[in-house]
């Protein structure tokens, strides 16, 4: 028995805003939002990162993330809406069963509204497409 925080809803062993459920993915809403409807879609089974969702499971969930992103947006009147997936700790990762994040967006509220990048200095764009491709 995990004491995995999220496998303690799936249980549950602590409450939960369910909004969805079926025999492999669960939906509850987050308990710090970044604007209200902001919820998850986790698998049922524990997995730490996305990188250990098996495919039918991880197809599954991308489905729900869909079903329910639609409800959240018609549900909240939302205007957009991001899905966010954060895998180990760099990349902000907290809890350590894999989800999805789908936060509700509205004009101007202030969420992630620039996403500065910077221009790759010459050559290291080729140098990176070939380190991804000879990794795949
Ligand atoms: P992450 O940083 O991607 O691991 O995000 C974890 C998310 O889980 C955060 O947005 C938390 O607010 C949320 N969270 C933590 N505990 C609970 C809980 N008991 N119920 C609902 N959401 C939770
Ligand atoms: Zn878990």
């Amino acid at each position: 028995m995990t004491d995995c925080i999220f496998c303690k809803i799936i249980r549950g062993e602590i409450p939960s805003g369910k909004i969805y459920e079926d025999d492999r993915v669960l939906s509850f809403v987050d308990i710090n939002p970044i604007n209200a409807g902001h919820s998850l879609v986790i698998p049922k089974k524990h997995y730490d990162t996305l990188f250990d969702i098996p495919p039918e499971e991880l197809q599954a969930c991308i489905m729900v993330c869909q079903k329910v992103a639609r409800a959240i947006v018609k549900g909240v009147g939302a205007t957009g809406l991001n899905i966010v997936q954060n895998n180990f700790r760099p990349a902000g990762q907290l809890i350590d069963h894999a989800h999805f994040h789908l936060i509700p967006r509205h004009e101007d509220d202030g969420f992630l509204t620039s996403w500065s990048g910077t221009a790759y200095p010459p050559g290291e764009l080729d140098k990176a497409i070939a380190k991804i491709k000879a990794s795949l």
